[in-house]
């Protein structure tokens, strides 16, 4: 294959950038679907490698890891610079980039992988599409607007056992960002989600029945 120093596309050549998005709400298996693609990449001979910022201290710094205990060597990055300073020591040899935890990153992620698919890689990214609020999760919607394929995962709704596209928040914490995994959070669908069960201006927060639209007499 052409080995061009730089990684770059020169003219003639004919190396055409992906991006795949794997998103949904937790535990909607999207680590597992991200490790399993870089897998079967790695088993094709290509050089892979994979990222995670630095806010995920479930399991291994240096590892993602899905619900289910599969893992997948990954570099822990501070932040979007740090990522790009890491990945552009190695970039030439580089041809698939996994990105975990994606939400986390700020909206810079965007432009760097704008960067990276113009050059030929194929980049992996995964996140949570909403916060436990509901609402659009950090880079995501903007990464999945330049995607060329989305995969939307759903999990299980633990209330009512139908496909779950929210993450439920449970107990009071007020940090943004808790990392966790079972006992903080479970998955819920749209008709059992309660996005400020918890809110923590006020005790209430359960609001009345969103969908309930009986009228008392
Ligand atoms: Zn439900």
């Amino acid at each position: 294959m052409n080995s061009s120093v730089t990684g770059r596309n020169e003219v003639g050549r004919s190396e055409v950038g992906r991006i795949e998005v794997i998103t949904g709400p937790m535990f909607s298996g999207k680590s597992e679907e991200l490790i399993r693609r870089l897998k079967r990449a790695r088993i094709a001979r290509q050089r892979v490698v994979c990222f995670k910022p630095d806010i995920d201290l479930r399991y291994h710094r240096t590892a993602i890891a899905s619900h289910s205990a599969q893992t997948h060597e990954a570099m822990t990055v501070a932040n979007v610079a740090r990522l790009r300073e890491a990945l552009y020591e190695q970039l030439p040899e580089v041809e698939v980039i996994g990105i975990d935890e994606a939400q986390f990153f700020d909206e810079s992620i965007v432009h760097l992988v704008g960067e990276l698919v113009h050059m030929g890689k194929r980049i992996l990214i995964a996140g949570l599409d909403t916060t436990f609020t509901g609402d659009p999760f950090g880079p995501i919607p903007a990464l999945m607007a330049i995607s060329d394929e989305v995969t939307k995962l759903s999990a299980v709704c633990i209330v009512c056992g139908a496909p779950a596209i929210h993450t439920q928040r449970l107990g009071a914490s007020r940090e943004l960002v808790v990392v966790g995994a079972a006992g903080v959070y479970e998955a819920r669908c749209r008709a059992c989600f309660r996005p400020y069960l918890n809110a923590p201006e006020n005790e209430q927060m359960e609001l009345p029945d969103a969908l309930d639209l009986s009228v008392t007499p």
